[in-house]
């Protein structure tokens, strides 16, 4: 069981875990999903040797990105994140959600840590799944931003909600591809879903900004370069909900140091090695 919380700021976490079998770390860009494959980032022999950052949690000084850390935690005035990540991944080494874990504030995110939904989930959990609409019309105030047949575009979504201020929750699957497709398969077919759920994917409208350049979370290698990391994902859909462009910005900002941390130590190793 692992909690990779700021030690700093304890968040609302629910960390219990299952026994299953291997996970990665997933993320959405248009209608796919991704996975991020790839291992051993900074985890060397020489890593058990050096210190750790007590505020990031990673070998100090070749890979602390605490200084790329915002000042003060960002605040989710219209959404709040629910991360649903599957217990291998919380494991993994190379996932990039700690970067959203360590820009937003306890109010703004909670990560639950199970293969599945259930009658057993935690009660924050389901307090944040199971809200009961807040107008009227019964609009969904409940967003799970993963592709399915009947899903609509964020940017559609987001024209949907127009001049509605209640807060939404974002439902995001941090695993494999393989793993979230099993666990959102679960949750559909156990109807743990709420029922008034909204599901969303990024087409490619709304990720156009982001289609012009090189996958950004390098360290491991995407499956097309197409797909997004976890943080990358949760970021641009935050931003989009929020409307504040600076979240994305913000959060990139200690991802993008620990990949070009990451380049110079792997230079380092081979110009060691030659
Ligand atoms: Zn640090």
């Amino acid at each position: 069981m692992k909690a990779h919380i700021a030690k700093e700021t304890p968040r609302k976490e629910s960390v219990s875990t299952e026994n299953d079998n291997g996970s990665e770390q997933a993320s959405l860009r248009g209608a796919m999903a991704a996975t991020l494959i790839g291992d051993g980032l900074i985890g060397n022999k020489q890593s058990n040797q050096r210190s750790i950052c007590a505020g990031c949690n990673r070998p100090t000084p070749t890979s602390c990105f605490c200084v790329a850390l915002p000042a003060q935690r960002i605040h989710l005035e219209r959404s709040h994140c629910l991360v649903l990540q599957h217990p291998h991944e919380a494991r993994r080494k190379n996932r990039s959600l700690p970067f959203v874990q360590h820009c937003l504030d306890s109010d703004s995110l909670t990560v639950h840590v199970r293969k599945r939904l259930s009658k057993n989930t935690d009660q924050t959990v389901k307090d944040l799944l199971y809200r009961p609409p807040e107008e009227a019309n019964e609009r969904s105030n409940v967003w799970l931003v993963y592709p399915g047949e009947e899903a609509v575009s964020l940017t559609e979504a987001l024209e949907q909600r127009r001049d509605d201020n209640s807060r939404i929750t974002l439902v995001f699957l941090d695993a494999t591809w393989k793993y979230a497709k099993e666990m959102d398969r679960y949750n559909i077919q156990h109807q743990q879903y709420p029922a008034n759920m909204l599901r969303v994917q990024l087409a490619e409208q709304d990720l156009a900004p982001l289609l012009t350049r090189p996958c950004r979370f390098d360290i491991r290698t995407p499956p097309t370069e197409q797909h997004l990391s976890t943080a990358e994902c949760v970021a641009w859909v935050m931003a989009q909900a929020e409307e504040r462009p600076d979240i994305y910005s913000i959060i990139m900002k200690p991802l993008d140091l620990m990949v070009q941390q990451w380049h110079s130590c792997k230079e380092t190793r081979t110009t060691n090695d030659d």
